[in-house]
């Protein structure tokens, strides 16, 4: 067994659809689970639709959403023939189930409705996946994820509870695939222990595949993509940027955190705890061998395997505002940050003070009020960060020597510094507006 998750532009393009369907009869011996996005564009509609008034706007947002859906058909089916006729009535039947929801909301919080709603892009993508493989000759089956993934109650960004989800995955899943058939899962989304509908937070079929894979102890979790892997340095910018062949856990998870938008920072978590390899793979370029992640790492390339950025991370200092109350500063500090949704990327810290990086600005002005009645703040926009991410990074002194010195050399100031104690990534604060022309002097001497 193992699972092949499927992104937005993969379920999207017809090409793409058509690889689905030939890499899961390829490989249909081995017992594929499959995990889709919603088609492109179809969550962003939804949010929207989540918070609409009834009126126009609503209506317009519904007909948006079911011309995408109609183009998909019209690509993928020949007009007029069985199969284009049954997607439709697929469509429409989710489009009425939506629309009654939304007309019903009055009686769940906007947040439990807003979870609802945006399942519904899964919902239609694994039905339509799954009709479009049994019309290609493949026992496929649609799975919704609220039974295999059992959640914490954070609507918006929930968490898998692992004892009940494993249960839960493997009861729905496994008779499945023993009968032969393939379950097309919906990414994405779970439900909670009273079976309300969850969502993973943004980009989370990733992690839905991983926790699926992780449930039921698959060999291989591939994350097949519009990109051939993992790059040195986002390709887009970066011309001369490599495909790197191999990561180790720890890389990857870092990559994701500080930037690299290929994986779902949180993906690497179940995979890591039952040593389940992860591949990044291309579904418009078959012939790619991609980046495959695991334990090992792998050196041979160089100590540095990618740069990462991230245009914006507002920073926050605070200074205890007195020196004698130093005693659990830092954790009262961290307390109130988590308290307002504010989550932290780099950190430098005294015991009187502390330097954080956001990762998110949460709710920041409660935060910082409750903060300012024991310390002083400063909060500053207009900075980023770049990371180099390598697992031997530490044992390669001269490093930071050359890193400074290119800085140096560029007169860009550095303004904070994360040397991480995890080995493996050298963080650098310093003013967004001159991140473009740096990190193509640290790729080049770095990686090229
Ligand atoms: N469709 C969801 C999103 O756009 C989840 C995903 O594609 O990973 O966030
Ligand atoms: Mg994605």
């Amino acid at each position: 067994m193992f699972v092949m998750k499927f992104g937005g532009t993969s379920v999207t393009k017809p090409e793409s659809v058509a690889a689905i369907s030939k890499l899961v009869s390829a490989r249909i011996k081995e017992q594929p689970v499959v995990v889709v996005s919603a088609l492109s564009g179809i969550t962003d509609l939804l949010v929207k639709l989540s918070h609409s008034a009834a009126g126009e706007v609503r209506d317009n947002l519904f007909t948006e959403i079911n011309q995408k859906h109609d183009d998909w058909i019209d690509a993928i089916f020949s007009s007029n023939n069985t199969a284009y006729n049954e997607a439709h009535k697929i469509v429409d039947n989710y489009l009425s189930e939506l629309a009654q929801l939304i007309n019903d909301s009055s009686l769940i919080s906007q947040l439990e409705l807003h979870d609802s709603v945006v399942a519904f892009g899964e919902k239609i993508s694994s039905a339509l996946i799954s009709y479009y493989l049994t019309q290609n000759g493949i026992q496929a089956q649609q799975l919704i994820a609220t039974n295999c993934i059992i959640t914490t109650n954070q609507f918006g960004g929930a968490d898998f509870m692992d004892a009940a989800t494993r249960k839960a995955s493997k009861a729905s899943i496994l008779p499945l695939v023993k009968q032969g058939v393939v379950p097309v899962i919906t990414g994405f989304i779970g439900a909670n222990r009273a079976g309300q509908t969850t969502i993973l937070g943004r980009g989370g079929s990733d992690y839905s595949a991983a926790i699926i894979g992780y449930a039921i102890q698959a060999s291989e979790i591939q994350i097949w993509t519009d990109v051939n892997g993992v790059y040195s340095a986002d390709p887009r910018v970066i011309k001369t940027a490599k495909l790197v062949k191999k990561l180790s856990y720890q890389e990857a998870a870092e990559l994701a955190m500080f930037g690299a938008k290929v994986l779902h920072p949180r993906t690497i978590q179940p995979a890591v705890k039952l040593s389940i390899p992860v591949k990044v793979l291309n579904t418009f370029n078959l012939d790619n061998i991609g980046t495959i992640i695991e334990h090992a790492p792998d050196n041979t390339d160089g100590t540095i395997k990618s740069i990462t950025w991230r245009k914006s991370a507002p920073l926050l200092n605070i200074y205890s505002a007195n020196m004698f109350l130093s005693k659990g500063f830092l954790q009262k500090v961290f307390a109130i940050l988590a308290k307002h949704d504010i989550s932290v990327n780099l950190l430098s810290a005294s015991e009187v003070s502390v330097s954080v990086t956001l990762d998110n600005i949460g709710k920041l002005n409660p935060a910082l009020a409750e903060l300012n009645k024991f310390a002083k703040t400063d909060y500053f926009e207009g900075f980023g960060t770049i990371s180099l991410v390598g697992d031997s990074i530490m044992a390669t002194p001269s490093l930071m020597q050359k890193v400074f010195n290119i800085f140096q050399a560029a007169k860009i100031r550095v303004q904070m510094l994360s040397y991480s104690a995890s080995n493996i990534n050298i963080s650098l604060l310093v003013a967004s507006d001159r991140i473009d022309e740096i990190v193509p002097v640290l790729h080049k001497e770095f990686i090229e």
